[in-house]
């Protein structure tokens, strides 16, 4: 049996890829109590799937030079 079915950890946020490949929803991995969002439930974080820095919405992230996300140089 595998027990290594997921790319996230145990504790923690996970993040849930995108239909367009492009960004990643985070996911909180934690209990309500711990950041305000239920086990599971999108958090407030968007994180680029190709440089992957993080903000709570994605016009605010901050890439990294050579990010090959397309929405990245986009306004
Ligand atoms: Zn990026």
């Amino acid at each position: 049996m595998s027990t290594e079915e997921s790319t996230g950890s145990e504790s923690g946020t996970v993040g849930e890829l995108r239909d367009d490949d492009h960004w990643i929803i985070e996911r909180s991995g934690t209990p309500v109590d711990v950041d305000g969002f239920k086990m599971g439930e999108p958090a407030d974080h968007i994180i680029c799937a190709h440089c992957f820095r993080a903000a709570s919405h994605y016009k605010q992230v901050t890439h990294a030079a050579d990010c090959t996300n397309p929405d990245a140089h986009t306004t």
